[in-house]
């Protein structure tokens, strides 16, 4: 029984688009490239476990940021080894963020544990307070308005998106029905357990009550 080509005819288009990527000289032909060489890594990989649909998360996205990307969730055993070769593709920029956002197809895929945190939300159950799920379904809302941002402005840098990002949790806890004093405590948590604790990259000084990427520069409300 041969079963040892099949692995490496999947991913042939991946070093495809990886040469071509080597072949651009230019910061905007390589940075297509890249997208071109994910591209080709999630289409390698979603045939084995293939990831779900899921137009629930699809709108929060949609309240949040205002688009309607196809989102997708993985299997825990798909998005391992796909995440692994991903990583090596992206370096340690996005990979801390558990999410890509495809903009060509207009497609957002997740990490199974972003899934399984957004299911409280999804189903409006609120977590005990300052519980580790409660940190969990805030960084999950980031996670998804992260990459939605990136599709709604694909020029915009990692430090404005995550900006933007950190600053939907309290609207989308709003949204959800739940009080004001919840989507306060879940915004703090966001910010302080997420927000500052990621690379530099994704940060900025701007990202502060009525800096420049303040949302919402005549309230006090931080984030
Ligand atoms: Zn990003």
């Amino acid at each position: 029984m041969d079963v040892g080509g099949a692995p490496q005819e999947r991913l042939q288009p991946v070093a495809a688009a990886a040469r071509r990527g080597c072949a651009a000289l230019t910061p905007v032909g390589w940075r297509k490239s890249k997208a071109d060489v994910v591209r080709a890594l999630v289409d390698a990989h979603d045939d084995l476990l293939p990831p779900r649909r899921r137009r629930d998360i699809s709108q929060i996205a949609g309240s949040g940021v205002g688009v309607r990307p196809d989102v997708y969730c993985w299997e825990p055993d798909g998005w391992a080894p796909f995440f692994e070769q991903y990583a090596i593709v992206r370096g340690g920029e996005e990979t801390s963020l558990k999410g890509i956002a495809d903009n060509a197809r207009n497609r957002i895929d997740l990490d199974p544990g972003v899934c399984a945190a957004l299911r409280f939300y999804l189903r409006r159950m609120r977590p005990t307070s300052l519980s580790f799920e409660n940190f969990e379904m805030a960084e999950a809302l980031m996670v998804v308005t992260h990459q939605a941002e990136h599709l709604k402005a694909p020029t915009a840098s990692e430090a404005e998106v995550e900006c933007d990002a950190v600053q939907q949790v309290r609207p989308l806890v709003r949204a959800a029905g739940w009080d004001a004093e919840y989507a306060t405590e879940m915004a703090s948590q966001a910010w302080e357990l997420s927000y500052q604790r990621l690379p530099q990259a994704f940060r900025s000084s701007a990202c502060r009550d009525g800096g420049p990427l303040d949302r919402n520069p005549r309230s006090s409300a931080w984030p």
